[in-house]
């Protein structure tokens, strides 16, 4: 385990799913996690159970993370939201609301986070993209674009914060066990007119190479290993954990 001892770790997103156990998997190797999220309770609960401190904030207000500086070595860029239409159908509002959160709030989050990185001369970002990052997928118009996009903003992280011992990388789950990927289900069941079984059946049997979902935990453990001394050469890459999805 990579020991994180006297670190301090923000994770947006980090009261639910994926971002939660990034923050117990971070708190378990002796960071003090800092839980960013819109859902106050869920954040101040996950908080307490990892003796870390919340922060209640609504990513989408992008205007009040302008003028943000923190200090943190180690900057999780995980908050997403999905929604499943074909273009024709799709909502601009909601389509900008999804740039907002998953390419801009990390912009400015980052932006945020690399002085005090660059000073201390060390910093982890670790954003937490998709296979959707690095492919398609129709109907998912906004969260395919704004995955791609926040793959160039890691690799140009990348090479501004290498000189400085900042490291920057993109994790690529497929379908992590979340109440995120429980609503896409019952979105594509309903698109597709088929039961919500049998679009798992298609992810899990068609698609996946190994026959079921990726765990939150899985995840996390490959951003315990990123965050740590062990991956301090490894930049502007992109980790793809999704059972051999993209292999096909
Ligand atoms: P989730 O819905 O379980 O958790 C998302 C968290 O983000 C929630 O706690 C939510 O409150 C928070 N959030 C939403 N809007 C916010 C806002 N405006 N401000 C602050 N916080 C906000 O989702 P998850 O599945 O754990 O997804 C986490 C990340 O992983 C996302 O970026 C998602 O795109 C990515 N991802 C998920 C999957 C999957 O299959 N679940 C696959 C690939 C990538």
């Amino acid at each position: 385990m990579t020991d994180l001892a006297g670190r301090t770790a923000l994770v947006t997103g980090g009261a639910s799913g994926i971002g939660a156990e990034c923050a117990r998997k971070l708190a378990a190797q002796g960071a003090y996690v800092r839980v960013a999220d819109v859902d106050e309770a869920g954040a101040k609960s996950l908080a307490d159970e990892i003796g870390g401190e919340a922060w209640a904030v609504d990513l989408l207000n992008v205007e009040d993370l302008e003028h943000l500086r923190f200090d943190v070595d180690i900057l999780v860029n995980n908050a997403g939201i999905q929604t499943v239409a074909p273009i024709t159908e799709f909502d601009p509002i909601r389509f900008r609301e999804i740039i907002m959160l998953m390419v801009e709030a990390p912009f400015l989050l980052i932006r945020a986070a690399l002085p005090a990185m660059f000073e201390r001369e060390f910093g982890r970002i670790i954003n937490i993209s998709s296979v959707h990052g690095l492919r398609a997928s129709e109907f998912k118009v906004a969260y395919v674009t704004a995955k791609h996009a926040l793959e160039g903003l890691s690799k140009v992280t990348s090479l501004e914060g290498g000189p400085h011992g900042v490291t920057s990388n993109c994790v690529n789950p497929g379908y992590v066990r979340t109440p995120l990927v429980e609503n896409q289900i019952a979105d594509q069941a309903r698109i597709h007119n088929i039961t919500e079984d049998e679009v798992l059946e298609r992810v899990l049997l068609t698609e996946s190479a190994i026959k079921r979902l990726v765990e939150p935990a899985e995840v996390a453990s490959l951003v315990g290993w990123l965050s740590g001394a062990d991956a301090a050469m490894v930049t502007g890459a992109s980790y793809t954990m999704d059972g051999g999805w993209s292999a096909r």
